[in-house]
């Protein structure tokens, strides 16, 4: 098949964190606006995601586990102007392969909700108008890849880690995370609570006084959000939100562009923190490049680093209160 050609090698599922990813992906395609994560035991017990999005009609069920198929591409042009977080129709079919997976949904046209798991029966089920995908045990059936699972904190920081950065990205939608039956972290929508929940996450409860504002457009390029002031700057790199099209990236060019215009100012060499946004015409750049690796590959290289450089220099080396 000529178009499963074109995608790149499917990305393997190596830790609950990748699931949480996809599962968060594909309610987000589904024009979710609540979405809800329960985890059990660092997710390699369980992961459940609950989304109030369009759902899965029940003709389709059987397809969403299936590999290689995708409702959200069909031809090579849309491979090439990727608008949706998932393009390659592998997520759940690889997910489905290495765990217990369960998923129920109804669509707004349907009185009826529907469940199929694994083994690819489908029956009646009782769910609200969206989602539920329940993964059980994870690699039940590799115990050698289950070996190398990390501890139960340290796969929990990591799904709270993907789950952060997908929430940051999205304001108009509210996500919830829940761990061993707690809550862990809510994020509720609206610009104001955006400001409130998502700004002083990465920027600390003083956001406002430690950032400056950008929004920039060059040759149909958009550069916007929030870079940090020195008093920000922190040892770890774990506060560098990165966005490309809404997509959560952290690429070579973009980092190269970001660390030089932060070290030409009086930043010096520490770890800078912000949050910001790039966005361009799909067909601009390649989303598809290295699947796992959260690299992309921009067309115009040279002017979207200049672009980024020039922006985040101009903004940093103003006097800041
Ligand atoms: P992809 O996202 O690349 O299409 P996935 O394996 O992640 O592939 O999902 C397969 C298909 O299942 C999707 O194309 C979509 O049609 C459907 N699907 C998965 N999750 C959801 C969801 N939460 N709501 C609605 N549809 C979904
Ligand atoms: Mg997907």
């Amino acid at each position: 098949n000529h178009l499963v050609n074109q995608i790149a090698a499917g990305e393997v599922i190596e830790r609950p964190a990748s699931i949480v990813k996809e599962l968060l992906e594909n309610s987000l395609d589904a024009d979710a606006d609540q979405i809800s994560v329960y985890l059990e035991a660092g997710g390699s017990k369980s992961i459940r995601v609950i989304d109030n999005g369009h759902g899965i009609s029940e003709a389709d069920l059987a397809l969403a586990i299936t590999s290689h198929a995708t409702s959200k591409i069909s031809n090579l042009y849309e491979l090439e102007h990727v608008t949706s977080m998932g393009f390659r129709g592998e997520a759940l079919a690889s997910i489905a392969a290495v765990s217990q997976m369960q998923i129920l949904s109804r669509t707004p046209e349907s009185d009826n909700a529907y469940q199929i798991t694994n083994q690819k029966t489908i029956t009646a089920a009782a769910h609200p108008i969206g989602t539920t995908i329940w993964v059980r045990d994870l690699f039940f059936n590799i115990p050698a890849r289950k070996r190398f699972l990390k501890t139960e904190k340290s796969e929990f920081s990591q799904c709270q880690e993907w789950f952060r950065r997908i929430a940051i990205s999205r304001p108009e939608v509210s996500f919830a995370l829940h761990h061993n039956n707690k809550l862990v972290t809510r994020f509720a929508a609206g610009a104001s609570n955006y400001e409130a929940s998502r700004l002083a996450y990465v920027f600390g409860p003083a956001a406002k006084e430690h950032t400056t504002f950008i929004d920039e457009v060059r040759a149909g390029v958009r550069l916007w959000g929030w870079v940090g002031h020195p008093n920000l700057a922190q040892s770890q790199a774990n506060k560098q939100f990165f966005y490309v099209n809404g997509r959560f990236i952290k690429d070579r060019l973009v980092a190269h562009a970001v660390k030089q215009a932060y070290r030409d100012t009086l930043y010096g060499q520490r770890q800078p923190v912000f949050l910001l946004h790039i966005e361009l015409a799909p067909e601009q750049v390649d989303v598809n490049a290295h699947p796992a690796k959260q690299e992309v590959r921009f067309h115009q290289g040279r002017l979207v680093h200049d672009f980024i450089y020039s922006t985040l220099h101009h903004a940093l080396a103003k006097p800041q209160s």
